[in-house]
């Protein structure tokens, strides 16, 4: 596998589960900070066989990323717990770190080339390497890309001190249309039991696109990367601040708060609607194999639904020719629901950018 966060850790559970040997390369260091919050939709606390039959029952992928508590979660929470229940499976291997830097198969196997030219190979090889994925150019070279929306979310998080004017009982998920054309924002309030309890913020903003270019955010219609904390310019700062000042309360409280300390995260907005999930012994699941806007609240949920589908299709082996069945099978179950996904939130880009225009 390539790519050890949300979806890559989900995946490696849910393979060791049927008894495969996993191998994980990821480029970046094991311990990382960072996002703000998610929308979990499942995971009640469910415990299931596993399905290389050893061992008692365990919770479903959703209820560790939810430990039992679906809701608003914040995103480092999620990763500590995914972390830690990888961490638990002998069966899989992490190697943090590592770049993959080319990827190809024959007849019998996969691989991935790393940058220092070591070749790690494998029956199947599965990329849950994000929204700018170099394993979906090897499964539609012809559609390699996620394509900028045109808007940018801009996201926080503040403690439970930080609004006083928000009330009892209106606290779940909430989102508000902004005045002036300003787009929409969603806060929600983390329903963690194992961390202090705390707000996040998304604000989709469809005004600030010169900006994201300038700073190198976005190039022609490609979605670079994130600008985090001081990354964002301190005139930026100061244009979001004067732009919440005229909102209602708690909405500005919260956002004051996370712009005062310098602590934001500006996505530059990117989607794409796959059109395969699977080549040979190549498949991609997560944000490399779907990429919606943050504002249908499913990409992490779908990369689960996606890695239990290839837990339970790989139980029956992925030596040999079965290794490409598994993966044509992966496809057919999945594509659709991906497509689908992805799509439901095109429309809500389209109306943020006709508000700012009319
Ligand atoms: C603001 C925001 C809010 C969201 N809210 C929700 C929500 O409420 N509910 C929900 O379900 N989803 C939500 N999402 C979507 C969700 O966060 C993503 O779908 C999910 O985090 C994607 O995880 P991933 O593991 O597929 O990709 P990523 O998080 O991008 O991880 C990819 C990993 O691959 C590694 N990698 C990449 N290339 C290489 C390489 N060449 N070699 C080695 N390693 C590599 C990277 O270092 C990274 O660790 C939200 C997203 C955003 C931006």
């Amino acid at each position: 596998m390539v790519g050890a966060l949300l979806a890559g850790l989900a995946l490696s559970i849910s393979l060791a589960r049927s008894g495969l040997a996993v191998t994980v390369i990821e480029r970046a260091m094991e311990k990382r900070n960072g996002g703000t919050g998610l929308r979990l939709w499942g995971g009640m606390g469910e415990s299931v066989q596993r399905r290389d039959g050893s061992g008692p029952r365990v919770p479903t992928i959703a209820s560790i990323a939810s430990a039992g508590v679906p809701g608003p979660e914040g995103w480092a929470t999620v990763l500590r717990r995914l972390s830690a229940a990888a961490a638990d499976e002998p069966g899989i291997s992490i190697h943090y770190e590592i770049e993959v830097a080319q990827i190809g198969q024959d007849a019998d196997s996969a691989w991935a080339t790393d940058t220092t030219g070591t070749v790690h190979a494998a029956d199947i090889l599965l990329g849950a390497d994000g929204h700018r994925s170099l394993v979906r150019r090897s499964v539609d070279p012809e559609h390699p890309d996620a394509t900028y929306a045109g808007y940018a979310i801009w996201t926080g998080k503040a403690p439970y001190d930080a609004a006083p004017g928000w009330q009892e009982g209106y606290n779940y998920m909430n989102m508000i249309t902004l005045p002036n054309g300003d787009g929409a924002m969603i806060v929600g309030e983390t329903q963690t039991n194992d961390e202090p309890r705390r707000y996040f913020w998304q604000w989709y903003d469809p005004t600030s696109d010169d900006y994201l270019r300038e700073a190198g955010a976005v190039v022609g219609k490609v979605s670079r990367y994130s600008l985090v904390n001081e990354n964002i310019a301190g005139s930026k700062y100061d244009d979001i601040r004067r732009r919440a000042a005229h909102w209602p309360a708690p909405w500005d409280d919260i956002v004051r708060h996370s712009v005062e300390r310098h602590n934001v995260i500006a996505t530059p907005i990117a989607e794409y609607v796959p059109r395969r999930l699977a080549r040979g012994r190549i498949a991609i699941i997560g944000d490399a194999a779907h990429v919606p806007s943050p504002m249908t609240g499913a990409g992490f949920d779908t990369g689960l639904g996606d890695a239990e589908t290839l837990g339970e299709l790989t139980s029956h082996g992925v030596i040999g020719e079965q290794g490409r069945k598994v993966l044509r099978a992966y496809e057919k179950q999945r594509l659709r629901t991906a497509q689908r996904m992805v799509r439901s939130g095109q429309g809500f880009g389209q109306n943020l950018l006709e508000g700012t225009n009319n």
